[in-house]
């Protein structure tokens, strides 16, 4: 959900998609054929029909990335095998660009390419192919026509014969097995497919059938646990955001021991652990998971920045409001467990506390608004190195937090008449669909529900690096953070990893003692006061030192030994952690409580 202006005004492809789009019924289908004749490889093999509407030469491109995952990451270095022919008639095929290719047609109605994909990312944005099943997605998988129509886009699976089922978003074609169609390239893109014998439990929530698919290694998956909490957190979300609007959803889970999730309109793919139904903590984090690309559906599918759509699918797509898409999607999937049962009081206080935590407690906080993180998201966060800390923000945490803060000010400001709920079911009501918001379109549903002008607060907690002011909230809810006594600990500050035996620097953070001796990344840490320092022992041997002491660090810089003088500091204590006022009022309780209970 991260997706800004339109660059590169010379490239096609961005005139192409801004266009405005011709009817699909009027046009032919391109039809796919999905074979796995060898899935222990890990290929899949693709078989695409395009209409050539006369034309001597078609061009077709791979999609470089796919929405909702900001980066490159060139998908068409995974094809191979590339031809082209109608009928039997072999036809020229060459590349023109990384993407792209040019197919001659003689004049063919109807030519078909063949290709092979190369399937073995096990990440929610790409694709993974194996003896036991199948995850394709659109973007890593699809070569398409370069044209600014909405073409119908069909795929037919055939199914290895050990492999029984096939769950995807995609609307199955009536009379033709294992066939199904998109209305466009878009909806192919954002339509997860999954083939092999998936776990399965469906419900209905307001006559709309939802699935539960869990593929992998779900011999310990209890998937009838999972269908009332499913539920729960379905309904908690339609009351925020309104009516459901799909036919049919699928909360898939790859169970791999893997993490992440990735949104789609009518779907979301998540990876997890073997273990997620076993322990409460692990069950919690994927119900939070569940909640968070769930609200999506909402959130950034429907109803998204000005920028995130049409998509320029074969480069960056600039957008500056994903801390709304992705912020206060977390802020959601933090509140809606609490209002469906599933997580307590203190629990929903230690969410909100842990998003606070991560934003005050990352120096580059300062240094980059949380509106210029998401734009430089394709660079930044996406793409981190070993001083991003230092340079810029999260915009999950943060955008969490101001939704935090925004709660708070329209409720206090209508004295609990309306809430950040309101604010968005607004933004749905005005903004949804094909239209997205601008900045200042967000900011004015948000003033508007708020009934005071909130463009001046915007400014400064989304497009500033001022601090974030609590006071407001924590007065509004009855909280306050906890004390946290003067640490004892002395601290070097810095992130450090075993490379073999060897005690390297991996991170030095602004404002620590590390940085202000002249500690570098790569450094390798090899005494303390000329006594050897082992891999796993830098912690036990600064609890030998108290702060303030002033100690000689032996590190060796490509090689070349020096001591560096360092001054210890105390380590910081956790001043971020939320809890109730002691002497609340009854009235912030209760407006504690309203926000808890979805009031
Ligand atoms: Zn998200």
């Amino acid at each position: 959900m991260k997706l800004r202006l339109l660059l590169a005004a010379a490239c096609l492809c961005t005139v192409v998609f801004t266009a405005p789009r011709l009817g699909a019924q009027a046009l032919d289908p391109i039809r796919y054929t999905l074979r796995f004749p060898a899935p222990h490889t890990q290929y899949v093999d693709v078989e695409a029909a395009f209409p050539t509407s006369g034309r001597a030469e078609i061009d077709v491109y791979m999609a470089t990335w796919t929405p909702g995952s900001y980066l490159i990451r060139e998908y068409e270095r995974n094809v191979e095998a590339v031809t082209a022919a109608a009928g039997t008639r072999a036809l020229n095929v060459a590349k023109s660009s990384k993407n792209r290719w040019k197919i001659s047609t003689g004049g063919a109605p109807n030519v078909t390419l063949r290709y092979k994909v190369y399937s073995r990312e096990m990440t929610v944005r790409n694709n993974w192919v194996e003896a036991a099943f199948a995850m394709l997605n659109g973007a890593p998988t699809f070569i398409t026509l370069v044209e600014r129509a909405a073409r119908p886009h069909e795929v037919r699976v055939e199914l290895p014969a050990a492999w029984k089922r096939i769950e995807t978003p995609l609307e199955p074609v009536s009379g033709s097995a294992n066939t199904f169609r998109a209305d466009n390239f878009d909806t192919l893109v954002d339509s997860p497919i999954i083939i092999g014998n998936p776990l399965v439990r469906d419900f209905t929530v307001d006559g709309k059938k939802h699935s539960i698919v869990f593929e992998g290694d779900t011999a310990l998956i209890d998937a009838d646990k999972t269908v009332s909490d499913v539920q729960k957190i379905v309904v908690a979300a339609r009351n925020v955001m309104g009516p459901l609007q799909y036919p049919h959803y699928h909360f898939f889970t790859l169970v791999v021991e893997q993490g992440g999730g990735l949104e789609h309109k009518n779907s979301f793919m998540g990876m997890g652990t073997r273990f997620l139904t076993r322990t409460d903590g692990a069950y919690k984090n994927w119900l939070g998971l569940i909640a968070h690309e769930y609200f999506h559906n909402w959130n950034v599918k429907r109803l998204r920045p000005i920028e995130l759509g049409p998509f320029d699918y074969e480069n960056e797509n600039y957008v500056k409001m994903l801390w709304v898409a992705e912020g206060f999607t977390d802020y959601y999937a933090d509140v809606l467990p609490k209002r469906a049962g599933i997580v307590s009081k203190d629990e929903f206080l230690n969410t909100i506390s842990n998003q606070i935590e991560q934003v005050q407690t990352i120096p580059g906080r300062l240094v980059t608004p949380v509106n210029m993180a998401s734009f430089d998201t394709w660079i930044k966060q996406y793409r981190p190195d070993e001083n991003i800390a230092n340079m810029s923000i999260n915009y999950y945490p943060k955008g969490a937090v101001i939704a935090f803060l925004l709660d708070a000010r329209i409720r206090k400001a209508t004295n609990g008449a309306r809430s950040l709920d309101t604010g968005m079911q607004w933004a749905m009501q005005r903004y949804s669909g094909e239209k997205g918001y601008t900045p200042d379109q967000f900011y004015a549903v948000m003033s508007e529900a708020a009934g005071t002008d909130l463009k001046p607060w915007f400014a400064k907690t989304a497009e500033s690096t001022d601090e974030l002011d609590y006071t407001e909230a924590l007065e509004y809810y009855g909280l306050r953070f906890r004390p946290a006594p003067a640490s004892t600990r002395a601290f070097i500050g810095g992130g450090t990893r075993n490379d073999g035996g060897r005690l390297v620097i991996t991170s030095v953070r602004r404002d620590t003692p590390a940085i202000s001796a002249g500690l570098n990344v790569d450094d390798e840490i090899i005494a303390l006061d000329d006594v050897r320092v082992r891999a796993d022992g830098l912690t036990a041997r600064l609890d030998q030192y108290k702060p303030g002491d002033k100690i000689s660090v032996l590190v060796a810089r490509r090689d070349r030994l020096m001591k560096i003088d360092v001054t210890l500091g105390a380590e910081p204590g956790r001043a971020w952690r939320l809890e109730p006022l002691a002497n609340a009022t009854a009235e912030q309780t209760a407006h504690l409580n309203a926000l808890m209970d979805g009031k």
